[in-house]
C-alpha cells in the first residue's frame, strides 16, 4: 500500500468518533517502533517529521525508510505529514520527498519564532491549499500560538503572553473558510516539549501543571462539527518514564504533560490528530540510560537500541489504544492521492 492521504484518515477518524496518533520520527528504530505498534493493534497511523527531522536524516533516508514501512505493513494505512512547515518551499521539499501531507505553521514567520499577524496568517496558508490540493496532499494550519520550543521552532511563550495567543473561536470559522484547510491546529495553552508549564505556585513555588483551555475545543466544534482538530504538544509525559530517567543519572525535574483524559475529551469534541513527540523521547531515552548503567561493559549499538525501540512501541500501543484508532486499519480502501486530487477539483466547482 503507498502511502494515504491524511485527509483520508482524519475523516474515517471522525466517521468513526476516534482520533489518531501523530508519532515524530527521525530514524529507523522510531518508524520500526510506530509501524509494529500500529501492527500490532491494527491501526491506523500518521508518521510526522519535523524541519529539524529532515535535517538529520538528511531528508532520502526518511524516505526510503518510509518506504520500507509501508512495504513492510501493506495493510496498514499510513500518511506521511510535515509538521511545522515554516515556508511554501519547505512544504515543495516535502512533498517532492513523498509526504502526503503538510502543515503550514502560518502562525509563525519563517523564522519559525516571531508570531504572524492574523492577515499575514490567512495568505501564506490559502497559498500553501492552492499548491497543495492539486497534487492531493493534505494541509495542516495553525491558529493562536503554542507555548515552548521544539526543533528550535516556536514562539517559546511563557503565562500571560501565551494566554493571549490562544484560539479565538471567531476566528477559527473565518480562517477555515478563507483558507479551505484540511485540519486545524488549534491552540488551547499546550506546548511542546517536557516541560509544558510557565505555571508556578505563587506561595510553594512548585511548577505546576499547564491549564488547558477545552472550552475552546468545544466552542469550535460547536460552530464547526466538521472541522478536524489538531492538538500539538500532546505528550503525556509520564511519571515513571521521567523516574526512569532520573534514576539512571538524567535530570528532569518539574515535568508535566497533558493527562490523556483532556485528549479522550477532545476527541469527543473534534480533535482527530494529536501530536506526541516527548512521550516517545522519554521512553528511549529512559531505556539507553538504563541499559547502559546496568551493562557497562556492552559496546554494541544494537544492545540498546534495541530496548529503546521497544520501550517506544510501548508507549505508542498505549496512545493507540487510548486515542481509540486501535482495530481500524481494515475500515476503508486506502485512496490515493490521484483519488483525492479529484475530489478536492470537484468540491472548488
Ligand atoms: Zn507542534
Amino acid at each position: 500500500m503507498p502511502l494515504v492521504p491524511m485527509r483520508q484518515i482524519l475523516d474515517e477518524a471522525a466517521k468513526g468518533g476516534y482520533g489518531v496518533g501523530a508519532f515524530n520520527v527521525n530514524n529507523m528504530e522510531q518508524i520500526q517502533a510506530i509501524m509494529e505498534a500500529a501492527n500490532e493493534t491494527n491501526s491506523p497511523v500518521i508518521i510526522q517529521a519535523s524541519r529539524g527531522a529532515l535535517k538529520y536524516s538528511r531528508m532520502i533516508y526518511l524516505k526510503k525508510l518510509m518506504e520500507a514501512a509501508v512495504e513492510e505493513f501493506p495493510h496498514i494505512p499510513v500518511a506521511m505529514h510535515l509538521d511545522h512547515g515554516n515556508s511554501l518551499e519547505t512544504l515543495k521539499k516535502a512533498i517532492d520527498l513523498g509526504f502526503t501531507s503538510v502543515m503550514m505553521d502560518g502562525s509563525l514567520a519563517e523564522d519559525g519564532k516571531t508570531p504572524n499577524s492574523y492577515e499575514q496568517n490567512v495568505a501564506i496558508t490559502l497559498a500553501a491549499v492552492e499548491m497543495a490540493h492539486p497534487l492531493g496532499i493534505t494541509v495542516e494550519g495553525e491558529l493562536g500560538c503554542l507555548g515552548g520550543i521544539e526543533d528550535g521552532h516556536g514562539a517559546n511563550l511563557k503565562d500571560d503572553d501565551l494566554n493571549a495567543h490562544l484560539t479565538d473561536p471567531d476566528q477559527a470559522a473565518d480562517f477555515v473558510a478563507k483558507t479551505g484547510i484540511d485540519a486545524l491546529a488549534v491552540a488551547i495553552g499546550t506546548s511542546h516539549g517536557a516541560y509544558k508549564s510557565g505555571r508556578k505556585d505563587p506561595k510553594t513555588g512548585e511548577v505546576l501543571p499547564p491549564k488547558l483551555a477545552m472550552e475552546r475545543i468545544h466552542e469550535i466544534h460547536r460552530r464547526m462539527p466538521n472541522c478536524h482538530m489538531v492538538m500539538h504538544g500532546s505528550s503525556s509525559v509520564p511519571k515513571e518514564l521521567v523516574d526512569i530517567i532520573n534514576q539512571y543519572g538524567g535530570k528532569m525535574p518539574g515535568t508535566y504533560g497533558i493527562p490523556l483524559e483532556q485528549i479522550q475529551d477532545g476527541i469527543r469534541h473534534g480533535v482527530r490528530k494529536i501530536n506526541v513527540d516527548t512521550d516517545s523521547r522519554l521512553a528511549m531515552t529512559g531505556a539507553v540510560r538504563k541499559f547502559l548503567f546496568e551493562n557497562p561493559s556492552k559496546f554494541d549499538p544494537r544492545d540498546w537500541l534495541g530496548p529503546a525501540r521497544e520501550a517506544a512501541k510501548k508507549v505508542y500501543i498505549e496512545r493507540m489504544i487510548a486515542f481509540g484508532q486501535a482495530g481500524h486499519a481494515g475500515d476503508y480502501k486506502p485512496m490515493t492521492l490521484d483519488d483525492m486530487k479529484k475530489i478536492y477539483a470537484s468540491a472548488k466547482k
